[in-house]
């Protein structure tokens, strides 16, 4: 997702440091003291608006969530609705996942959520997609042992890559759903991309994986 430009978006995170961690690399290892208790901390990688973390946010208020986006432009209307929500176990950050080894410590994380991925399907761009070895690598050094990857797309291509590359990495796959939403499971909290894909009749894919020692 990238939006058009807006200057105004740097100084709105910036006015808003109570969600908005700017020097991530201050916290490495630290992150309980930024929440101020020992809750488990799960990241969504490529948050885009923030739909899913304030509602997972919202029902779950014993864990912490911190929203992973690379765009200013983008995370700046997480901002707003966590602001609307009031949500004290939330916070944004506008980074690349590539560099997450620079944020927190090994093991520092409980649970990754990526949720409509780019899915980049020309093959010369593989090494983009978030489910590619290296950043499962990423995932894995800054995940608890025997941490987890849940993953939710509209996209087959991308998830039959996905399954493939997880399952290379050495990592279990614990569930495989074809059709999340033939069934009603009232705590899948729908992203923005879910909700607009799935009106439009797309089948929803979604794997919980987990790392194995
Ligand atoms: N999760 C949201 C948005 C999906 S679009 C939803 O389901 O509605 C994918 C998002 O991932 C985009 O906003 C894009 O900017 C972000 N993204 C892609 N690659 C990224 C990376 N390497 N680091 C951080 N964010 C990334």
């Amino acid at each position: 997702m990238r939006l058009k430009y807006k200057p105004w978006a740097k100084d709105k995170l910036d006015a808003h440091p109570q969600f908005v961690v700017r020097n991530p690399e201050d916290h490495k290892g630290r992150w309980k003291e930024v929440f101020g208790n020992d809750n488990p901390i799960h990241i969504e990688v490529g948050s885009g608006k923030g739909r899913f973390i304030a509602g997972m946010a919202q029902m779950n208020p014993h864990i912490n969530y911190i929203a992973i986006e690379a765009y200013e432009s983008v995370i700046v209307y997480a901002l707003d609705r966590f602001i609307e929500a009031d949500l004290p176990n939330v916070k944004l950050m506008a980074v690349n996942a590539v560099d997450l080894r620079d944020y927190f410590e090994k093991g520092e994380i409980d649970q990754v959520y990526l949720n409509f991925s780019d899915p980049w399907p020309k093959n010369r761009h593989e090494k983009r997609r978030l489910t590619y070895a290296s950043f499962l690598n990423v995932y894995e050094d800054i995940l608890r042992p025997e941490g987890e990857i849940h993953f939710k797309t509209d996209n087959r291509g991308l998830f039959q890559y996905s399954l493939v590359s997880m399952s290379q990495y050495g990592m279990k796959l614990k569930d495989v759903n074809l059709h999340l939403h033939q069934t009603a499971d009232e705590t899948n909290i729908m992203t923005e991309y879910e909700e607009k894909f799935s009106k439009k009749g797309s089948r929803i894919y979604r794997v919980e994986a987990q790392f194995t020692k």
